[in-house]
């Protein structure tokens, strides 16, 4: 049986570079599979259905929620978001890492229903560079950029609830460490349950030759 990949959520305020850093990862390496969340926000220029998100209406999104088509979904700055239930858990099923893209309500959501699930939290080097990074990109509005720094003021309060945080100063030093993390949480105590049990189970074989 193929070893079930590990899901890692990757959240952080807006403009520090969460969507860059999956890129990254992606492009570098052959285990990962992004999930493309559903959202009701507008496509940015240069993006395309299907391929950031699945942009459609509230009420398609609302039919989906419905149909408990979502593993998780949530309210951000006006629009809702959430991830689509069937590809994450064919990928995980096939042992591909999945990586989540999502904010923080999604995040302890993914938490309660996948204890395993491993929270990881992008940070800015600095506050200053996390604006910079959010002007610089220039796909907001002043308005909105506004709201999202806004909205980091909240989200920094529950950073306690990831399991670890990653600093995103040179971008392949942290995309180095990402993976890195990703793929020692492979070997953590939790997620070898049966390879531990087979092990003692031979190991009684051996000492006592019990079955
Ligand atoms: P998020 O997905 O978290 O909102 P983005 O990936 O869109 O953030 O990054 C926000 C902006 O910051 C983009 O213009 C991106 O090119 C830039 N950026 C991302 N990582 C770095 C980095 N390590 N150093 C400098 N600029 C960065
Ligand atoms: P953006 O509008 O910048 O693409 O995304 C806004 C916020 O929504 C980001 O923090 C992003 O991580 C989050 N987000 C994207 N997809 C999902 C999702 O499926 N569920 C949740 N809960 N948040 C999401």
């Amino acid at each position: 049986m193929k070893r079930r990949g590990v899901l890692a959520v990757v959240s952080g305020f807006s403009g520090a570079g969460k969507g860059t850093l999956m890129k990254n990862l992606l492009n570098q390496y052959d285990n990962y599979a992004l999930s493309i969340s559903m959202t009701t926000r507008l496509p940015r220029e240069g993006e395309e259905n299907g391929r950031e998100y699945f942009f459609v209406s509230k009420e398609i999104f609302e039919e989906k929620v419905q149909q408990d088509g979502l593993v998780e979904y949530a309210c951000y700055c006006d629009n809702y978001y959430g991830t689509p239930r069937e590809y994450v858990e064919s990928q995980m099923a096939m042992g591909k890492d999945v990586l989540l893209e999502i904010e923080i309500q999604g995040a302890l959501k993914v938490k309660e229903k996948f204890p395993e699930a491993l929270l990881l939290f992008v940070m800015p080097p600095s506050a200053k560079e996390l604006e910079n990074r959010l002007t610089g990109r220039g796909t907001e509005s002043a308005d909105v950029v506004a709201k999202r720094l806004c909205r980091a003021v909240v989200e920094a309060q529950g950073i306690e609830n990831y399991d670890y945080i990653v600093i995103n100063d040179d971008l392949e030093v942290c995309t180095q460490e990402l993976h890195s993390i990703i793929r020692t949480a492979h070997r953590s105590v939790g997620r070898n349950e049966e390879f531990i049990e087979n092990m003692r189970q031979e190991l009684n074989v051996l000492v006592k030759g019990e079955k």
